[in-house]
C-alpha cells in the first residue's frame, strides 16, 4: 500500500503555504491559489514563510524554475 507514488511532487517538495505536495505547474505551491495567495503576500510587503526555512536541496531545486515561474495574473 502506497499512500504516495514516486511523482513529481517528491521532486518540488511541499507547498509553502499549506504544506501539500507541489504540483509542476504551480512549484513551488501545490496550486494557483496558494500561489496568489504567497504573491498578495508579497505585495502587500507583510510576507513570512511559514515553517522551517528551506533546504538547501530546495533551494538548488528552485533555481532553475525561475525562468519560468510566472503567473497567470488574467
Ligand atoms: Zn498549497
Amino acid at each position: 500500500m502506497t499512500k504516495a507514488t514516486k511523482t513529481e511532487a517528491a521532486q518540488s517538495g511541499t507547498c509553502p503555504m499549506c504544506s501539500g505536495p507541489s504540483v509542476h505547474a504551480f512549484r513551488p505551491f501545490c496550486s494557483r491559489r496558494c500561489a496568489d495567495l504567497d504573491l498578495a503576500r508579497w505585495l502587500k510587503g507583510n510576507y513570512a514563510i511559514p515553517g522551517p526555512p528551506a533546504s538547501p536541496q530546495d533551494l538548488n531545486a528552485d533555481e532553475d524554475d525561475q525562468a519560468g515561474f510566472g503567473f497567470d495574473t488574467s
